[in-house]
């Protein structure tokens, strides 16, 4: 532990109440029919830092009654996209209008560094805006080229009401590649977070309305996957599913919703590799893949926690890492310098711990880390940064989503073996290669099985790039106009001109 940087004191006051967090449900925010409340403490500090309401089947038919009725008088499906993308921008502007607010109860239920909650939430608006543009861009297709008596059109259409899933690692950026896009398109939404980190979607619902969102068009419910996430995958008002999670639930959602027949978007977990070749800028590399297995604690869809590579290199490599490790500050999420804060359950933390003592049992090396890391003053609910080395790929720490601060190292001799390792994963979300050959990274690229590649980089994206998995990883996209796309139907429209239409029954 005195090799580590931590952090204990803090730079930003706890709050004086709990937040209360409530449903909005038709407009209106409000509690449990039944009164009944969870309470969220807060990992890092250990205190009760939210109320949520607890939402049952009342609240949950009450949301989706309220967003089909929307859907179907068309109070905001048929608005021009001028108008639904001046709501959406305006929702931007209170975003960012109000970034202290959400990152201060983000951290709080999270655990993880104000810094980085500011930058979720505020970074979040350009999501919004993003897609207001989308809005006003959309269009289907003609065709013109079907004869001199007919002409074809595609057009998109809304599809519908859309149930909104999502976790508690990045609460409101997920709710931002979800929400946005959908009501961009046109939908209607019943939105449930995690009743871990519920606040900053009950939040959202006051800028909604101050942004003049008509009532019904975004409804939030809080509560637990069952009752009220089941009831938003298997309702028969509901049109489409989109979740953010892991894969187990992502595989319920699927066969829950499979009986309505209803479009499911998933975007799940990974188990995402950087390729790492000896002809790169090594030190940038080693600072990427220390970035990409602490950042939020490694608890992130797209955290790097396996690396591959090169044999020369290995053990300078790995020296390297768990020197910037080391120099990692971890500890107290209410202080500006803290990167990495605290794990977001004591069962979560047990789980990646687990993972680390299984690993260690079947002849793994620790070279740094290992165990619950203690900041003074705070409670014990942190992980020290982890590097595991003399991993074999069919051990658990290395197929299997930790979704903590523990990287694991493989190694390689060819591109091929390199590939190889990559695709060996039931995931596919995202891997990456650092090297200086542009031939090397274009090959990797191409036969690299993952959703988002990175080259000589780890985790840079946009909102106008598209992201999701291939295998294991979900089905669907996010964000960038592939994203939007998933929101929307689409209708052939095929018209004769004049009546040239030659007749199928023959003359009496
Ligand atoms: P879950 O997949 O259980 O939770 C994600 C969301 O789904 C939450 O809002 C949860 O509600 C909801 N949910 C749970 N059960 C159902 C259901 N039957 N129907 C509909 N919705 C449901 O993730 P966990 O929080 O349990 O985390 C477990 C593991 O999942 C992690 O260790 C990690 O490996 C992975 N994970 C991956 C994420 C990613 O970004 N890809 C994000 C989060 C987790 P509630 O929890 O409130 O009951």
């Amino acid at each position: 532990m005195k090799d580590l940087h931590i952090i204990s004191e803090q730079t930003i006051a706890l709050p004086k109440a709990a937040y209360q967090a409530r449903h909005f449900i038709n407009g209106v925010a409000q509690d449990s029919a039944d009164g009944r409340k969870s309470d969220r403490i807060s990992p890092s500090h250990g205190v009760v830092v939210s109320q949520a309401a607890l939402g049952s089947d009342v609240e949950t038919e009450a949301a989706i009654k309220a967003a089909r009725a929307a859907f179907d008088d068309g109070r905001w499906s048929r608005l021009t996209a001028k108008a639904r993308g001046a709501v959406l921008n305006k929702v931007a502007d209170l975003i960012e209008a109000n970034v202290e607010k959400l990152a201060l109860i983000e951290t709080l239920e999270s655990g993880k560094p104000i810094s980085q909650s500011r930058g979720e939430c505020g970074g979040a608006a350009d999501l919004w805006r993003y897609a207001a543009s989308l809005a006003r861009t959309s269009h289907g297709d003609s065709h013109n080229t079907l004869g001199p008596d007919i002409l074809a059109m595609v057009l998109k259409e809304p599809i519908g009401v859309v149930s909104i899933i999502t976790p508690w690692n990045f609460p409101f950026w997920i709710l931002s590649q979800k929400l946005p896009f959908a009501l961009a398109a046109g939908c209607t939404c019943v939105v449930k977070p995690s009743e871990v980190t519920p606040s900053t979607t009950a939040m959202l619902a006051e800028m909604l309305v101050e942004a003049g969102l008509p009532a019904g068009v975004c409804n939030i419910v809080l509560g637990y996957g069952n009752p009220v996430g089941a009831l938003m995958t298997s309702h028969a008002d509901v049109d489409m599913v989109t979740f953010t999670g892991s894969t187990a639930v992502g595989k319920m959602i699927t066969k829950t919703a499979g009986d309505t027949l209803k479009k499911v978007a998933l975007e799940l977990g990974g188990k995402n590799p950087q390729v790492i070749f000896p002809n790169c800028d090594l030190e940038n590399a080693a600072d990427a893949v220390t970035f990409g297995i602490y950042f939020n604690v490694g608890q992130c869809c797209n955290s790097s926690s396996r690396i591959i590579v090169h044999e020369d290199i290995a053990d300078a490599f790995v020296a390297r890492v768990v020197e910037m490790s080391g120099r990692v500050a971890f500890g107290n999420p209410l202080h500006h310098d803290t990167q990495v804060g605290a794990i977001v359950t004591p069962e979560h933390a047990a789980k990646v711990d687990g993972y680390v003592r299984a690993a260690v049992a079947a002849g793994a090396e620790v070279c740094i880390g290992g165990a619950v890391l203690t900041v003074p003053g705070l409670g014990g609910q942190f992980y020290q940064p982890t590097v595991v080395r003399g991993v074999t790929p069919d051990m658990a720490i290395a197929r299997e989503e930790v979704f903590g601060p523990v990287l694991v190292v493989l190694t390689f001799r060819t591109l091929d073996e390199a590939i190889a390792l990559t695709n060996d994963s039931a995931y596919g979300l995202s891997a990456g290669i650092w090297c200086d050959d542009v031939h090397t990274c274009l090959e990797f690229s191409r036969r690299a099985q993952a959703g988002t590649v990175w080259t000589n980089t780890w985790m840079d994206g946009f909102p106008e790039v598209a992201f999701g998995g291939v295998k294991q990883s979900g089905q669907g996209r996010e964000i960038g106009s592939y994203g939007f796309d998933e929101f929307l139907e689409v209708k052939s429209l095929v018209m004769r001109i004049g009546h040239t239409r030659a007749p199928w029954v023959k003359k009496a």
